[in-house]
This record gives structure tokens, sequence and C-alpha cells, in this order.
């Protein structure tokens, strides 16, 4: 595929994982591993499994695998639980170079052993991390024999770093999921007005927040997948009449395998800003084909609409005419923040995922202006040349971009993992749009004159641009 127009990138291959509206024809690479030697801003296949399973929280998540991989997401999602909390440890068989060379199944049966012995603990996720891939232990088997031996369901999840990309990670935990919540003894029988809900994480509490909407329309939140779940709930989980899928990135695959084999129907959803919030509840009232049902909707999306609107008004004054840019995990999540800048008042001018999937890039090229470029997998030297190209004065993204943000004096705003506070439905929409203006408008970028050492003329641009 011919591309132009970004003939100075750090790396030339990466060309295709690139597009700028209306300069280049439409078409971007992505569901792609990524280009060897690019430090690329995505994590590995057991991390994606990981950050998918780990809100399980009475779960024994048991990292098999040297310590930096079991470090490196220790407690990686800030999921609440409202009951127990095993799921905020990391379980590793640390495995050393005398395990390398002669296995490591002999260490992962004797921690899985003493894990159950002292956590008694109904479920045990065993990762499998890239020296596993490499070496070649056989987890089906060593998982296998210690569910016989303890008694409960021990199960592997395929996830050796190397082996894809971040999606793949999702992939594996899914058919970890589903080997979980797959009924034994035929199809229970259906719960009429019962909703499952995927792909939310409970970060800082916002399955809670949804969990209140859907009661408030008359429909009970079934199992939420996997914020705050427990082993035994989500053993009820083929019960529902409707999956709604908000990370549709990491958990379509569990959804369209449910429709099949459970008969419940999914719809892709997202509480994230005022018109998805809002147009997500209308379709899931209307899904149940009752009146009261609509009605309810109609009246909550007033209701709460209006008790955020001074908050999003007054935050808009202070923002209209602000560039952002944005670089998040899944297409899903772009898409809403577009919209959601939309209602501050603010331009996206580069946009970017780690796993986002050809429709979703079509909607996002779709949503944004002319000019806006459009990343996939992306590196920070990317987006630092972008951002500073199109003058951003904010970046939304997570953990692995907050550095960058400021050491270029850009505005960040943290979208991922490990925040503290709810950004689902109306009230995160009012707690968006309250710490952009926080962020943007803080005083310290007035501060902010010499740009860092070695930085490129071009960095100068956030100092002039506020
Ligand atoms: S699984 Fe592989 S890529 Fe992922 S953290 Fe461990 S060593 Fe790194």
């Amino acid at each position: 595929m011919a591309f132009s127009g970004h003939t100075e990138l750090p790396v030339a291959e990466r060309a295709a994982f690139i597009y700028t509206k209306g300069r280049q024809k439409p078409g971007l690479k992505c569901e792609a591993d990524s280009i060897a030697g690019c430090v690329s801003q995505r994590a590995c296949v057991y991390c994606g499994a990981r950050v998918v399973l780990n809100p399980i929280t009475d779960a024994v998540h048991l990292v098999h695998g040297p310590i930096g991989c079991a470090s490196y997401t220790w407690d990686i999602r800030g999921a609440l639980s409202s009951g127990p909390e095993l799921y905020r440890n990391s379980f590793s068989t640390d495995l050393k170079e005398r395990d390398v060379i002669f296995g490591g199944e002999k260490k992962l049966a004797r921690a899985i052993d003493q894990l159950v012995e002292k956590y008694r603990p109904p479920l045990v996720f065993v990762y499998a991390t890239c020296i596993v891939g490499v070496i070649g232990d056989d987890l089906e088997a060593v998982c296998r024999v210690a569910a016989r031996k303890h008694g409960i369901e021990v199960i592997p999840v395929q996830s050796s770093g190397f082996a894809g990309n971040k999606a793949a990670g999702y992939r594996a935990a899914c058919a970890a999921l589903w080997r979980l919540i797959e009924p034994a003894g035929g199809m229970p029988e259906k719960k009429s007005l019962s909703v499952n809900y995927l792909g939310d994480f409970n970060l800082a509490g916002e399955v809670w927040i949804v969990g209140s909407y859907l009661k408030q329309l008359g429909l009970e939140l079934n199992v939420a997948f996997t914020g705050d779940a427990t082993y035994r709930s989500l053993k009820n989980a083929a019960a529902a009449s409707l999956n709604i899928v908000q990370c549709a990135g990491s958990m379509h695959y569990l959804a369209e395998k449910m429709q099949e084999s459970c008969g419940i129907p999914y719809l892709n959803v997202s509480f994230l800003g005022l018109e998805d919030t809002a147009d997500s509840l209308r379709r899931i009232a209307r899904f149940f084909g009752d009146h009261r049902i609509e009605q309810r909707a109609e009246e909550l999306i007033a209701r709460e609409t209006a008790a955020v609107a001074g908050v999003i008004q007054s935050c808009r004054k202070k923002l209209a005419g602000k560039r952002a840019a944005v670089y998040v995990g899944g297409g899903f999540k772009a898409i809403s923040l577009i919209k959601q800048f939309r209602e501050l008042g603010i331009d996206v001018v580069v946009v970017g995922t780690q796993t986002g999937r050809r429709q979703e890039y079509a909607v996002l090229s779709e949503l944004v202006d002319n000019g806006t470029v459009i990343l996939d997998d992306a590196n920070p030297a990317e987006l630092e040349k972008f951002m500073l190209e199109k003058g951003a004065h904010l970046l939304v993204g997570g953990v692995k971009e907050r550095p960058l943000a400021y050491k270029l004096g850009l505005a960040f705003v943290d979208h991922n993992h490990d925040r503290k506070h709810p950004l689902s439905g109306f009230i995160g929409a009012a707690n968006f749009a309250r710490e952009v203006c926080s962020t943007v408008c803080s005083p310290v970028w007035r501060y902010v004159h010499t740009p860092v050492p070695g930085a490129r003329a071009g960095g100068a641009v956030w100092a002039a641009a506020l």
C-alpha cells in the first residue's frame, strides 16, 4: 500500500499503520503483530490476559514464569471488590536458570499445592509467560492433576508473551473464562430481565454505577465480567437474557461464544461520555421491548444529564478550542472519547489504540476532522512527533504515556487501569470534564518555558499554545 506524508517516520515500515484523514487514501493496517525492533506502547499477550482475568476477586492468579512478569502486572487494575481481596496478590513460580534447563512443571505443581493449602481458593488461574512457551512446560497436564488433587478448578491461561499481540491475550482470557462459565449440566433457565455486563473491570467502582442504572430501569445485573466477579457469580453467567459489552476488544470473542452456545444475544455499549451513555441505556431498554423500561430510561437520562450539565458547561467554556491526543487500549474507548471531547468543545487531532479493530478504525475515521492522525500500535517517538506537529494541549492515555506527556510539557489524563476515580456514566462524564479542565488549565504550564535538553525545536509548541 503506497502511503505518503509520513516520510520522516522513525521507522519507515510503520507507515501503513498511520493514516492522516483527508491527506491519504483511506485504510490503515491494524490487528497485526508489532514490528520487531519498535518499542511499541502495546503490552504483551500475557499482560492482555492478566488484565482481563485479574478482577476475579477470589481466584489465585499464579504467574508461571520469571518474577518480572508477575511484578509487571501486580495489582494492574484499580478494580474494586465488594468482598474478597485475594486477587490483589501476584503469585509467581519465579522461574530461574535451573528451571529453564530442567523444566518448571514440578515447581508449578508445588506452588499450586502451597497456595491452595494456604488460601483455600475456589479457583486458580495459571498464566503461561514467554519462557514457558520456550521451554514447553505442559500447563494443561499440571493443572488437570492439581484440579483432581484439590477438587477445585485450576485453569491454564495460554498466554506466552511473544505468541502474538495483546489481543491474543484477550482471546486467551476469554478461552479461560469460557472453560469456567460453560454450563456443565445443560443450559440453565433464563432469567427474563437479567443482564450480564462484559468488558468492564470495575475500575474505581464503575460496575456499581452501571449496575445502579440497570436497577433503575428495572433490570438485574446478573454478572459483570470481570469486575468484582467471583467464582460463584461467574457460574451463573449463562442464565442472563442479554449480554452488554463495554470493552468489545477484550470480550467480543466471549460474547460471540455465549451467543452461539448459550443463546444469549449481545449489544455493544459504552458508558463513557453523555452521548454514548444515553444511547446505550436507550438501546438496552429497547431490547426488552417494554415501554415501562424505555420510559424509566428516558427519566434516568433526563435526571442524570441535568445533574451534571452545570459542570460540563463550565468546563466547556474554559476548554473551547483546545486540542487533544488520545492513545488508549481499545477502539471502543477511543470512539467514545472523541464524542466526549466534542461535548467539551475540544478537537481530537491525534488518535491511536493498542488493539483497535478494522471496524473500529473505520468509525474513528468517520468521526474525526480532516488532518487528524490515526495510528495503530504506536511507539513513543511517533506519539511525540504527531502531538507536537498537531499542537496538542493534552494527552489521554495510560500509565506508559504519562511520562511522555509530562516530558513534552503537555497536560495528561489517565484513562487506564490504575486511576482512582470512575469515568463511566453521567457521574464519570462530570469527573472526566473536571479532570481535563484541571490539568489543561493548570497554572503549571505557564512556568514551563525551557524545553527539556535535547528536545526538538517543535517542543516549544506547548508553551505558546496555552
Ligand atoms: S510474558 Fe514475556 S513479554 Fe510478557 S512480561 Fe513476561 S517476559 Fe515480558
